[in-house]
This record gives structure tokens, C-alpha cells and sequence, in this order.
């Protein structure tokens, strides 16, 4: 039974499923230029790199490579930090690209070039693939369909990704504009980017959006918890340590 329209580990791997079983190949940004049955997947990683892992395994099972936008300047991750280090290293390991997911409210525009370079090289040290493509994380609309690079990094909010190819997000956890599989461009066998962000996928049971916040915002709470007792004697009021 297809079941694609379900925002878990199975509606996804089916989703891919579609694609291939209508003849789509998964390529990379770096790699292909948009061409009839060609699908870019992207995922921006604005919470959790754990379900990044997750979703490059499975993606992985079925012979697929896609490209990861990492956010160097992220509230909920530190790509240095031990664990975040050994995930990128696993995305890498297992056939994907990595990129930089880069917040434009970050810098001011006249230093945004130095910005995006410096934290391309970031990445590149903490996941040891050179990083060669970015997205734009909360993007100017300025940006949206612009050059194709950026600092000689790929730009995928460029022309040539948001408009020789169809762009499909599952942006608040929800195909805003119906199911990938039943856009034009698909059914149509034209070129595709297809962003999604694992942390909406990443579990077994189909979960709402605000649920799945909630329990990522439990988890945080509970890594704070470990962190602090990793990284202090002192005990904290009604935590036991
Ligand atoms: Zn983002």
C-alpha cells in the first residue's frame, strides 16, 4: 500500500520509491545540471543532526545520495562539538553531500561573502568534506532565484535549482502545495528539487508537527541536563546529579 503522504520513516522511503519507480534519478548539486527525470534531494538541517543521520541512512538502503545544508550559526547545535563532528562524518561516509546552510540574519549583507567562506570552512574541517554548495536558511527574497553560485559555492535558491527545476518543500512539516507526486513537474518527468528536513520524518510513527517540536524540545532539554552535568561540579536546584 503506498502510504507517501505519511510524515515517517516509511511515508518517506516510499516517496522515494515513487520517484524511482517513475523512473527518477537521485543526483547531487554538484554533480548534475537539471535534466528530464533528474531529483535533487535537499535537506536543511535547522534542529536536529541525529535525524539528519536517521534519514541519510535510509536514504543510503536504497542506493540514494543527497545533499545536507548544515547551519554553522544553529541555536540547537554546535558542528564542533564531539557528537555533531562523528554525525557529519557518518553523512559524509555514507554517500552524501554536505553543504552550508547559511542565515542571512546573521551578518550584515556588506559582510555576508566573508561570512559565507569562513563558515564553508568551518564545515568542511568539522565534517573533512570540502564544502562546495549552500542554501540560505530564512532567505531574503532577493536571494530566491538569483546567481547560481555564491563565493564559488553552488547556490540551490538559484536560478538554475528554482526554475529549470521544480521546487518542492515540506517547509512547517507540510507539503504546502500538495504532494510532490502529484505536481505537474512530476507527473511531467521534469527536473526536480526536493527539500525536506528529516526532522518532520525521522521516526517511525507519524507524528503532528507541534508534537514533534515538542519532543525535540524535551530531548534538548535533556542533552542541556547531561551537558551541564559533563561540564560543571555544581548541582542545580531539583536536578538530581
Ligand atoms: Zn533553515
Amino acid at each position: 500500500m503506498f502510504v507517501g503522504y505519511q510524515f515517517n520513516k516509511e511515508g518517506y522511503s516510499n516517496l522515494l520509491s515513487t520517484f524511482a519507480e517513475n523512473g527518477y534519478r537521485f543526483e547531487t548539486f554538484d554533480i548534475s545540471n537539471p535534466a528530464p527525470k533528474t531529483c535533487f534531494i535537499r535537506h536543511d538541517i535547522d534542529f536536529d543532526l541525529d535525524a539528519a543521520v536517521t534519514i541519510a541512512k535510509l536514504e543510503a538502503a536504497q542506493g540514494i545520495s543527497a545533499s545536507y545544508f548544515i547551519l554553522t550559526s544553529a541555536p540547537f547545535y554546535n558542528i564542533f562539538e564531539q557528537n555533531s563532528v562523528a554525525a557529519l562524518r557518518k553523512l559524509a561516509s555514507l554517500g552524501h553531500k554536505i553543504g552550508l546552510h547559511y542565515d542571512v540574519t546573521q551578518t550584515h549583507e556588506s559582510d555576508m561573502d566573508k561570512a559565507i567562506l569562513k563558515e564553508a570552512g568551518w564545515l568542511s574541517n568539522a565534517s573533512g568534506q570540502k564544502c562546495e554548495m549552500m542554501s540560505f536558511h530564512r532567505p531574503l527574497k532577493e536571494l530566491l532565484r538569483g546567481p547560481d553560485e555564491i563565493c564559488g559555492l553552488i547556490s540551490t535558491y538559484g536560478k538554475k535549482w528554482m526554475v529549470d527545476a521544480a521546487y518542492m518543500s515540506d517547509s512547517t512539516g507540510a507539503w504546502r502545495f500538495g504532494m510532490p507526486t502529484e505536481q505537474e513537474a512530476f507527473i511531467n518527468g521534469g527536473p526536480i528539487q526536493l527539500l525536506t528536513h528529516p526532522i518532520w520524518w525521522h521516526s517511525e510513527e507519524e507524528v503532528a508537527p507541534e508534537i514533534r517540536l515538542r519532543e525535540f524540545l524535551e530531548m534538548q532539554y535533556a542533552r542541556t541536563i547531561s551537558g551541564i552535568k559533563g561540564n560543571s561540579t555544581v548541582a542545580i536546584d531539583g536536578i538530581e546529579g
